[in-house]
């Protein structure tokens, strides 16, 4: 079991490398978000153990349970926020994480800036966006993504990049183009794009940041 991480965590290091070279964009600029959530420890230590040290959660308490007891032991560790956030979690967030991804509200913008502030954390952050315009999943809406960055100017809160989850089931490069689209117009560097299904496409259309789960652990609990 240990050893299937480490020979996937190989093999999409690998596939992240080809997918650069078969666009001819630098290796170093796309880094591997391990999403851990779901998953049991023992696959989590063979990933640190094989030096991975960029994980990805989406929830607050879960996350907690995964790394509170071990962070101190990897200095380096990088913690990513990928799933929703509760205005009533931000305090927790900010001091677990370093990358929030899903700023998606004007609310939630302030009670980062204002946790960021109160912790005086170093912390950075994407705005989620919702590409495909689908009424059950959170992120900005496309349209109202200029609003919100101009919000998050004046609150302080720095934004690096963007993050989506294309449409399911539907052929994501489009989406992903979109988002690369958006990211440009607003001369914004990091875009987190693409899962286990199609991370490689994603790294052909821009991609700094992949997030990966199931291929890496296998299915979730
Ligand atoms: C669970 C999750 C992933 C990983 O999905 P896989 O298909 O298992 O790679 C990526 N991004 C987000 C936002 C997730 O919630």
């Amino acid at each position: 079991m240990i050893s299937d991480v480490t020979a996937s965590l190989n093999k999409i290091r690998q596939n992240i490398q080809n997918s650069c070279m078969r666009v001819q964009r630098p290796a170093d600029q796309v880094q591997l978000v391990a999403v851990s959530k779901q998953q049991p420890m023992d696959k989590i230590y063979a990933a640190l153990d094989a030096g991975q040290r960029l994980f990805g959660e989406n929830r607050v308490q879960e996350a907690e349970q995964h790394w509170a007891p071990i962070r101190a032991q990897y200095p380096d560790l990088q913690l990513h926020l990928i799933g929703p956030l509760q205005t009533n979690k931000v305090r927790s967030a900010v001091a677990l994480f370093d990358v929030i991804e899903t700023i998606d509200r004007p609310a939630l913008v302030d009670a980062v800036a204002r946790e960021i502030e109160a912790q005086g954390k170093a912390l950075f952050c994407l705005v989620q966006v919702n590409i495909g315009r689908e009424p059950q999943k959170s992120g900005v809406d496309p349209d109202e993504l200029p609003a919100l960055l101009s919000y998050c100017d004046k609150a302080g809160l720095v934004i690096d990049g963007l993050m989506c989850i294309p449409p399911f089931a539907e052929d994501p490069r489009f989406y992903f183009q979109q988002l690369r689209d958006l990211a440009d117009t607003h001369g914004l560097w990091q875009l987190s794009m693409g899962m286990s299904s199609d991370y490689e496409i994603a790294i052909e259309e821009g991609a700094t940041f992949v997030r990966v789960g199931s291929a890496l652990f296998g299915d979730r609990d």
